[in-house]
């Protein structure tokens, strides 16, 4: 046999091959996942930096795997956007956390009225029926649509800008409220920014974290908050971790954070407690 070296492909990579067993393992596992009731829902505070008053919350899924414990999104949600599963798996987040956040109202466990936000992904804003769905969603839940927010990043919306504007449009109409997510990651067309009917843009946490210790080094934040308030949206910066960050942002007048610094996404029964506490 010729020495191994010289091959002039490979022909079989075991560690490649390792990858897509456990790839595919996990898409089987994620197919079974949400009528086996291993997801949930984890929700993240958002404050408005001003006045440290809680607005609202986001809604993260989290997968709790009956072998591998704790999943992250980051590893399983482009699986479900791959093989189509997200669109089931966005619809019964939506409804959680409606219906989360509808409980919480019902029992008075805040004064003014909060936001939830939801992540929505590109696949899931391909679905003819995504606004009878969310309708549908608001009437089980009776929840007010002007509470519930929608996330959706810059790059699911240019994928077919057209079509999602008139989404977008209907979504507006019930007034619920649009965000778009990861703003400053994707490639950005301000032509189109403005053309979007969007009350929000959420600063990536890559900028925040990259903003240094002194003001000349704030890179891309001031831009970013800038160009939202000249377009009239309100600006959420996300993964707020450090007093530092905070003072940037307050004196950038940016309206409103998330982050670890205030607290990390918890589970419901957890965020309940928590807001007993404060009444
Ligand atoms: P995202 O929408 O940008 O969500 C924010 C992520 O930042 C969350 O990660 C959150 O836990 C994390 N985070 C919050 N504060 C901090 C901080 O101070 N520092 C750092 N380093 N991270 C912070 P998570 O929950 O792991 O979610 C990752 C991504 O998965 C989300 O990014 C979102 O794109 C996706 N995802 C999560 N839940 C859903 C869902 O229900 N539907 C869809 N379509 N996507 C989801
Ligand atoms: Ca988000
Ligand atoms: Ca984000
Ligand atoms: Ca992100």
């Amino acid at each position: 046999a010729k020495a191994s070296g010289s091959a002039p492909f490979q022909v079989f990579d075991p560690t490649l091959h390792q990858t897509a067993i456990q790839r595919l393992q996990l898409e089987i596992d994620l197919r079974k996942a949400l009528y086996q009731q291993e997801l949930v829902v984890h929700y993240q505070p958002i404050l408005a930096l001003t006045t440290s008053k809680l607005v609202g919350f986001e809604a993260l899924v989290r997968w709790h795997h009956p072998q591998k414990g704790l999943v992250s999104p980051a590893v399983f949600i482009p699986i479900a956007e791959e093989t189509g599963l997200i669109t089931q798996i966005g619809h019964w987040v939506l409804k959680r956390s409606c219906q989360q956040l509808q409980q919480w109202q019902a029992e008075k466990r805040f004064s003014a009225p909060l936001t939830m936000s939801v992540n929505l992904s590109a696949r899931q804003f391909t679905q003819p029926d995504l606004v009878e769905q969310i309708d549908q969603i608001l009437a089980e839940t009776q929840l007010n649509p002007r509470y519930l927010k929608l996330e959706i990043t810059e790059s699911a919306i240019m994928r077919n800008a057209e079509a999602t504007t008139s989404v977008l449009q209907e979504l507006r109409k019930r007034h619920i409220q649009l965000s778009i997510d990861d703003f400053g990651t994707g490639y950005s067309s301000l032509s189109y920014l403005h053309s979007f009917p969007v009350d929000t843009l959420k600063i990536d946490q890559s900028f925040v974290q990259q903003m240094g210790e002194n003001a000349d080094s704030l890179g891309l934040v001031p831009l970013i908050i800038n160009i939202a308030q000249k377009m009239g949206m309100t600006v959420v910066a996300e993964g707020v971790e450090t007093q530092t960050q905070l003072d940037h942002l307050k004196a950038l007048n940016c309206d409103f954070g998330q982050g670890f610094f205030f607290c990390k996404p918890l589970e419901a029964d957890k965020i309940s407690a928590l807001l007993a506490s404060k009444s």
